[in-house]
């Protein structure tokens, strides 16, 4: 076994330290928030948490799952809001020839698998949303930055990276196809406080307003934000958390074991501790 001096294990220790600071997104900032333990499962050691599972591993009867919803995304991201929309979400779900090979290499199994009946729910949910008052505004208004990727420096040593679904003057939307009533209270706010950061930073405002909004059921969820402060000192503390190798960082929130959506399989568990 090949052995190295301890001053190159240490310099090895920080840039392991250096690389995992240098990007954070705001999935890994709610994850992180909501709790350490479920993050270092997903981050550290590359485990698929339960939630994210697809949705034929989770329970075929649910229309679902984090491949379904990458779908959703890119079909929404696409979509010409003003034009014949229906017709363009029928061939964005049907037409195989010109779509497939178009569509990101990680999608194409959920485009594949889903059959007419799921496929005409998904259709369901597109039309429903953009005749909605949000899928309205966003049609009337000019200058709507779909897929809006960003990378910002946080502090010099963090870059907070990713993509917010739309994003319209001081106003973010942000699609999901979970339930309303299987969000458990705090991760998505979480993760929409990262995207307002983002916003704030990038455009200068001193206030952004945040709509989810929930496909499956066509409802939405409004805040206002305005402490961004507040904000980027929660996320500078769980960057700095999430690079240090201190086991302690990675506690366990048992206190939400009872709504965590990844408690299935998870050791941690506080209703059924496995170890
Ligand atoms: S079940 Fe509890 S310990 Fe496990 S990830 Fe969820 S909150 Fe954390």
């Amino acid at each position: 076994m090949m052995t190295f001096p301890e001053e190159t294990l240490t310099k090895l220790t920080v840039q392991k330290a250096e690389r995992a600071l240098r990007q954070f997104s705001a999935t890994s900032f709610a994850l992180f928030e909501w709790c350490p333990f479920a993050w270092r499962r997903k981050y550290r050691q590359g485990r698929t948490l339960e939630w994210e599972m697809t949705d034929r591993e989770n329970n075929d009867d649910v229309v679902g799952g984090a491949e379904l919803g990458s779908l959703v995304h890119w079909i929404l991201s696409k979509i010409n809001f003003s034009g014949d929309y229906e017709t363009e979400i029928d061939h964005y779900l049907h037409d195989k020839n010109e779509i497939l090979s178009r569509l990101p290499g990680h999608i194409r199994d959920a485009w594949r698998r889903n059959d007419r009946n799921e496929k005409s729910q998904v259709k369901e949910w597109l039309m429903n949303f953009i005749e909605s008052e949000t899928g309205i505004m966003m049609r009337n208004t000019q200058g709507v930055e779909r897929e809006h990727r960003f990378r910002i420096s946080l502090d010099g040593k963090t870059v907070l990276a990713g993509a917010v679904d739309a994003v319209i003057d001081d106003m973010i939307v942000d699609y999901k196809i979970t339930e309303v009533n299987d969000v458990p209270p705090g991760l998505y706010e979480s993760q929409m406080d990262f995207y307002a950061y983002v916003i704030h930073d990038m455009k200068k405002l001193d206030r952004v307003r945040t709509i989810a909004v929930f496909l499956k059921e066509n409802e939405t969820r409004e805040r206002v934000i305005t402490d961004f402060e507040g904000i980027r000192e929660r996320i500078a503390r769980a960057a700095e958390m999430c690079a240090s190798d201190l086991e302690s960082s990675y506690n366990a929130k048992t206190e939400h074991c009872g709504l965590c959506p990844f408690k299935k399989g998870c050791v941690k568990n506080a209703g059924t501790i496995q170890e």
